[in-house]
């Protein structure tokens, strides 16, 4: 027998009713070129509802892709609920991307319609657009909409707050099927081709919800969030639905990632809660140790979700010192993206849980997690042995996108079937899990160093030498040796007041590795390539090493 309760869709339109019925005095504020402006979830929600009036008068069809290029904003957000509620699916283009990669993605995706930030507008007047675009909305133009180019290539470009205002007040959200798609972002393609993830609308308000839980992200009414990570990379982490949902309050800023102005924004709207990856937070400890932002402009701040690449203990530690507690966090674009988080076992000691925190975490609840030996065999969790590392849920892919099946599923390879047939993702990151449960990511499978048939991890090094006081930032990378395979080669950034001559970092490393792990050079670099996401990009780092 089935059970007998009702098959309530979880879906987007769910997350904007209640913003609407419950929370509709709670504030987005977006700081837009050093103007901070303001809207009620009543007034975003009014808006969604216009956007959505236009968007489908300007010929969209339910299942219709909908593009948007754009930063972190309010009229980001508007897009984020409109297009999913009305039954179509955002495909949110990261604005790091060369122009070729955009034009693959638009080539696969087929938008009827693009949302572009204006500041980006010059990236895509230089793509060629698919004939499915209908017209390229531009948000954010602080001149008058006559300003625009009437239309490229006979497709009409329009200011966003005139075409938006050309939707009714009112707007009739469809009954949707959980099970339909309702975003598609692509991964960044640090280590590949890039590949397109399908969330659908359960996956997407599932992951909301868990980010609600206590022992998790513990998001809540009291908090206001700030997303720094870009909303175009796995809905922003989750964090702008998983807001609305909760009724959180939500800061962005609109390109700019600097401490100073996170700063500012932090103190202007009270944000509790922000997250980024570990180079956002390195820049603002810098800066509070340096005295050039003071404390007390972060007396709001209390939590940071930080994921997306390790977390050293100097961080961790440093920013514990003003109060901030950093949650460290795991996940990939494929895994929506929150598949770890770091929080507690309620019988850890203080020793335990300061080595433990240090790990990426347990698996989100809801999640199930497993390492796979290069042998096939299933690793004891007895915190050493490793291999790579699975994960299965209900906000994990189960395929890619493949724009030429007609199942539109591909990928097949990246997903592992147990005895049980049930599917496993695999990540492509190594790791060992503790007998507690908390998982450590050891290295990318890629970028693992092998050196005299012997396994070095770039993340241990680097985490160990993020604790010297001379380092900004640090990664390090295998490269070719005639005798050992592969060697690790350290590049370094130094903190901005370093003036005294280049550290020994090897003397430094010896205390915790032994000799053969540590790297024979470490370069000094003003500052590191940074990919797509803001992560530190390898791929670079390999490539000028190749070249020189
Ligand atoms: P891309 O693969 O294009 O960089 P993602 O943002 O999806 O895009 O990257 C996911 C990868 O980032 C993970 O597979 C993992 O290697 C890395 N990563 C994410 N969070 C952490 C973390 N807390 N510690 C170490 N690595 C992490």
């Amino acid at each position: 027998m089935l059970g007998l309760m009702q098959n309530f869709p979880l879906t987007v339109s769910m997350i904007l009713r209640r913003m609407h019925s419950q929370y509709p005095n709670k504030t987005v504020t977006t700081l837009r070129r050093d103007i901070y402006h303001q809207a009620t979830y009543a007034q975003t929600v009014a808006r969604a509802n216009r956007l959505a009036g236009a968007i489908k008068l300007a010929g969209f069809r339910q299942g219709d892709c909908v593009s948007t290029l754009m930063w972190n904003s309010q009229e980001h957000l508007e897009a984020y609920l409109a297009v999913p509620a009305m039954g179509g699916i955002l495909h949110t283009i990261n604005a790091r991307l060369s122009e070729a990669a955009i034009q693959v993605m638009l080539g696969e995706t087929l938008p009827r319609l693009i949302l572009v930030d204006e500041t980006l507008a010059p990236v895509l007047r230089k793509t060629t657009l698919p004939a499915s675009v209908q017209a390229v909305v531009v948000a954010g133009l602080h001149k008058d909409a006559q300003q625009l180019d009437p239309a490229v290539e006979g497709i009409p470009w329009l200011d966003y707050e005139t075409f938006m205002a050309s939707g009714g007040p009112e707007f009739n959200w469809p009954e949707l099927d959980e099970n339909e798609a309702c975003g598609i972002c692509y991964t960044s393609g640090t280590t590949g081709k890039m590949k397109g993830v399908v969330y659908s609308h359960r996956s997407t308000v599932l992951h909301a919800m868990s980010m609600l839980f206590a022992d998790g992200i513990a998001l809540s009414e009291h908090d206001t969030c700030m997303t720094v990570v870009p909303m175009y990379h796995a809905h922003g982490w989750g964090f702008p639905y998983a807001s609305c949902l909760a009724g959180a309050g939500q800061a962005f800023s609109v390109r700019q990632s600097d401490p100073k102005t996170l700063a500012a924004l932090i103190e202007y709207a009270g944000v509790t809660l922000a997250t980024a990856v570990p180079t956002v937070w390195i820049n603002l400890l810098e800066k509070l140790r340096s005295g050039e932002i003071k404390p007390d402009t972060l007396a709001s701040l209390k939590s940071l979700p930080v994921g997306g690449a390790a977390v050293s203990a100097d961080l961790l530690n440093g920013l514990l010192e003003y109060g901030i507690k950093v949650r460290h966090c795991w996940g990939m674009t494929e895994t929506s993206p929150l598949g770890l988080v770091s929080t507690r076992r309620s019988w850890l000691n203080d020793t335990q849980w300061a080595e433990m925190s240090m790990r990426q975490g347990l698996p989100q609840i809801g999640c199930e997690v497993r390492v796979i030996t290069d042998k096939g065999t299933l690793a004891p969790e007895d915190g050493k042995s490793t291999g790579e590392l699975q994960i299965r849920g209900p906000w994990i892919a189960d395929a890619y996108f493949d724009p030429d099946s007609e199942s539109r599923r591909g990928g097949e390879n990246c997903f592992d079937v147990d005895s049980q047939g049930r599917r496993w993702l695999k990540t492509g990151d190594i790791a060992n899990i503790s007998p507690d449960g908390y998982v450590k990511i050891v290295d990318r499978s890629k970028d693992l160093i092998k050196s005299g048939g012997e396994w070095i991890s770039s993340l241990d090094l680097e985490s160990a030498m993020a604790e010297h006081p001379a380092v900004h930032e640090v990664a390090v990378i295998g490269i070719p040796d005639p005798v050992w395979q592969e060697r690790p080669l350290a590049f370094v950034s130094l903190v901005d007041n370093w003036d005294q001559p280049q550290p020994d970092f090897a003397a430094f490393l010896e205390a915790r590795f032994p000799r053969w792990q540590i790297p024979e050079r470490f370069v000094i670099l003003k500052e590191l390539p940074k990919g797509a996401t803001g992560k530190l990009n390898k791929a670079r780092l390999r490539q000028i090493t190749n070249s020189a």
